[in-house]
């Protein structure tokens, strides 16, 4: 389990979520940042300062933003664990 970035920061990526972020495994993706699953530490400091509410633990994201999870795994080669 890690903290998703969902397509909700795409149009916004301001960056709070790095400047907050412990271990700085929040990555520029492109059109959106995308937190690394594996570095990840689960502290909760990013969720709440996000201006966008894109910021989920994974359990929690929408079942809409699920490729976002998919995403995250895929781009850092993390291993699907379901
Ligand atoms: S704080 Fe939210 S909107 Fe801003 S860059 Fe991070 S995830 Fe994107
Ligand atoms: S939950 Fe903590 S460690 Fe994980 S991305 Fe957010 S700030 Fe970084």
């Amino acid at each position: 389990m890690s903290y998703v970035i969902t397509s909700r920061c795409v149009g916004t990526k301001d960056q709070s979520c790095i400047e907050v972020c412990p271990v700085d495994c929040i990555h520029d993706a492109g059109e959106q940042l995308i937190i690394d699953p594996a570095e990840c530490v689960d502290c909760d400091a990013c969720r709440p300062v996000c201006p966008a509410d894109a910021i989920f633990f994974e359990k929690d994201v929408p079942a809409e933003e699920a490729g976002s999870i998919a995403a995250a795994r895929q781009r850092f080669g993390v291993a699907d664990p379901h």
